[in-house]
């Protein structure tokens, strides 16, 4: 017999399956990432649905199966997130958030932490927050619960501050000295990638950084997602 088990999840990605049903990813509390076959879910008189749509936080209760994709029971909505939906920015960011989470957090993981951080953001998402320094925030705390802490401190190397290059493939900051290659990152960079992995979340809303910054580390944590995560 299949287990039986109640979890919380956020709804991270739906595809339609056969005539009436649905493949959802959740990010759950309990096991990480999960795939369940949700039947009938696209039945109009389904109660699920709503559930089940993007973004949302459910309750699930689902057959665990040791092969194939475990099977949903029942599902109940939570919590929806009106604002992110409303708003381009915060949907784009919230969207991105969820990718992330997808591609990044293992399966049947024992730990509840991914599924903590990524609900936080997605209240953090749905209050004041500017949406492109949450998701920046995001990557760089994912990318630390899951073992792949980026070194911002200073040289990964030798500790100092000075001529600080990004090394994706060494796994964070890297002086010229110790063989650092490529543009210079400003101090006032690397200060403000700190400031993303380390402030609370409510004192991000108080960070400002200009847009080009942003979009310097946001390319430097896809360069360091490629080189550091094996996925
Ligand atoms: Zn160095």
């Amino acid at each position: 017999m299949a287990e039986l088990v109640r979890d919380r999840g956020l709804v991270l990605q739906t595809q339609d399956h056969a005539e009436t049903d649905l493949i959802v990813s959740l990010l759950t509390e309990g096991r990480g990432k999960l795939e369940i076959l949700a039947k009938g879910a696209r039945r109009l008189e389904r109660t699920w649905g709503a559930a089940l749509d993007l973004l949302n936080l459910a309750e699930i209760v689902y057959y665990r199966r040791r092969s194939g994709l475990h099977l949903l029971r029942e599902a109940s909505l939570l919590r929806s997130f009106p604002k992110i939906r409303q708003d381009l920015s915060r949907l784009e960011a919230g969207l991105s958030l969820a990718q992330w989470a997808k591609d990044l957090v293992p399966r049947e993981l024992p730990d509840p932490r991914p599924f903590r951080l990524t609900l936080s953001f997605f209240s953090a998402l749905e209050g004041n927050g500017a949406p492109e320094v949450l998701l920046c925030a995001y990557k760089f705390r994912l990318l630390t619960i899951l073992g792949y802490r980026p070194v911002l401190s200073g040289c990964l190397s030798c500790g100092g501050k000075e001529k600080l290059a990004w090394s994706a493939d060494r796994g964070g900051l890297l002086c010229r000295d110790c063989g650092g290659t490529g543009e210079e990152v400003p101090p006032r960079v690397w200060r403000a990638m700190e400031a993303l992995l380390r402030l609370p979340l409510a004192a991000l809303n108080h960070l400002h950084i200009p847009k080009e910054d942003l979009e310097t580390i946001d390319a430097m944590l896809a360069a360091f997602r490629a080189a550091q995560v094996a996925r």
